[in-house]
């Protein structure tokens, strides 16, 4: 008998990639096959993002589309919080449920295509790390879900609850089962990866019978002992933060950061209600180049929220031209339904937010523009994540860049032989010979 078949739609942010990754393992433990197509599926189930207004549109949309394709579909993630909204574009699909809800999910499969019975998950191999749904040579790592802040124009904590970390034993075993399947790269997530332990108290739990902590640092630092490469995502600038930047300076993890500032005016941060507001971010970002020349700052920001004024903006683009940040994202302020901030008083009307959104792209562009200038003539460690055959290219990635939402390393003029020898997850060392506002580009200089 075959093996029944679940169709997977993974929507949303890395987060609820490593939620999908977690349901597509139970899914390969328990004897279903994954479905490379809707038709070719016994059930479909969609992980959805409720985040902002057009990630709920593109979950309603791939419900439709799953419906109308298979028919039979579950529904989970983010927007499943709101079920109600879900029936009433959907009313057939077969069962909703909320973030994290993994073994709610597994019980509307069981329900609707039952576990083959003889299934043996001591025979039928799925490999240690699970199944991962990025490509092979990196991968996420959520150490904890949930958030203790309530920023006002977020409803995360409202989905996904409070701070509840993992006890470092166990992120440490799927580190070493990632690292032992191939992966060169582990990219640390959380919603506040600095937070980490607080809920548990900073507990000692075992990894190979050493005693850790399960604190921000002491993660830090064991996975910086796993030889491949370590970048922190969600970091706020908590003074103990400054401590990983001595782990960054000695080589053992990257010195990247990603910090969502979101805004500089100290006013608009506290009607955010931002976590670390109080911070003197700036002379914190000094102390940490002068420990670390290289490390590399990435952020976002959000311009136009209610109640910024001019005087606000002029203050947010001031910092940015003094913080030199490596790399910056920026949104216009949108409502989330059920956000607090839909009740602060002064909503920037969107002409005004969009002409501050391109004032602040502008100015930072120039900053990324001459940060990558600075970069030519150096030498780098890249990772290589794929090929542009045509062009005898290999795209990479340095220290500076995480994937998805950094630039990339081109590296060019390649030789057949290069091409022929080279593959996705080897790391090189390349002379960077020219740059854009986003990427660089490189010769080959040894394969490492
Ligand atoms: S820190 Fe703020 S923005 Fe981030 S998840 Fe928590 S409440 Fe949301």
């Amino acid at each position: 008998m075959s093996s029944p078949k679940v169709g997977f739609v993974s929507l949303g942010c890395p987060k609820a990639l490593v939620d999908s990754e977690r349901i597509l393992t139970q899914l390969r433990i328990e004897g279903y096959e994954v479905a490379a197509d809707y038709s070719g599926a016994d059930l479909v189930v969609v992980n959805t993002c409720g985040f902002i207004e057009s990630a709920v549109q593109e979950s309603l949309d791939a419900i439709g589309e799953a419906i109308s394709e298979n028919g039979k579909v579950i529904v989970t993630g983010c927007l499943g919080k709101d079920e109600a909204k879900i029936r009433s574009m959907h009313p057939s699909v077969l069962k909703v449920t909320g973030p994290q809800a993994y073994q709610d999910v597994m019980n509307a499969v069981h329900e609707y295509v039952p576990q083959p019975p003889e299934h043996n998950p001591y025979l039928d191999l799925v490999p240690p790390q699970g199944i991962r749904l990025t490509p092979k040579h990196y991968a996420y790592l959520k150490i904890s879900e949930g958030c203790n802040h309530r920023c006002t124009f977020c409803i995360i904590p409202s989905l996904r609850g409070d701070l509840v970390s993992r006890p470092i034993g166990n992120v440490m075993e799927e580190a070493q089962n990632l690292v032992n399947a191939g992966v060169k790269e582990i990219l640390v997530i959380s919603q506040d990866t600095s937070a980490y332990g607080v809920d548990l108290k900073y507990k000692l739990d075992f990894w190979n019978g050493q005693p850790l902590k399960s604190k921000f640092i002491d993660l830090c630092a064991a996975l910086g002992q796993m030889g491949v490469w370590v970048r922190l995502h969600y970091v706020y600038p908590y003074p103990h933060v400054d401590a990983v930047i001595d782990l960054m300076a000695e080589g053992k993890i990257l010195p990247y950061l990603d910090i969502p500032f979101q805004h500089a005016s100290p006013r608009i941060l506290q009607l955010m209600k931002r976590p670390a507001h109080s911070e003197n971010t700036l002379e914190r970002l000094a102390v940490w180049r002068s420990k670390c020349p290289d490390i590399v700052i990435r952020s976002t920001f959000v311009v136009g929220f209610p109640g910024e004024t001019e005087e606000d903006f002029e203050y947010l683009l001031n910092w940015l031209k003094e913080a030199r940040l490596d790399r910056v994202g920026c949104f216009t302020y949108s409502p989330v339904e059920g956000a607090v901030a839909n009740d602060l008083p002064d909503h920037v009307p969107v002409d005004v937010q969009q002409s501050r959104y391109e004032r602040f792209m502008e100015a930072q562009q120039i900053i990324s523009a001459q940060k990558l200038q600075e970069r030519i003539g150096r030498t780098l460690t890249v990772l290589i994540d794929e090929f542009d055959l045509e062009h005898s290219v290999a795209i990479a990635r340095s220290y500076a860049d995480a994937p998805e939402i950094d630039g990339h390393v081109y590296i060019e003029d390649l030789t057949t032989e290069d091409l022929s020898r080279l593959k996705s997850g080897d790391k090189v060392t390349v002379t960077i010979t020219d740059a854009d506002e986003y990427d660089l580009y490189a010769n080959l200089v040894t394969t490492n």
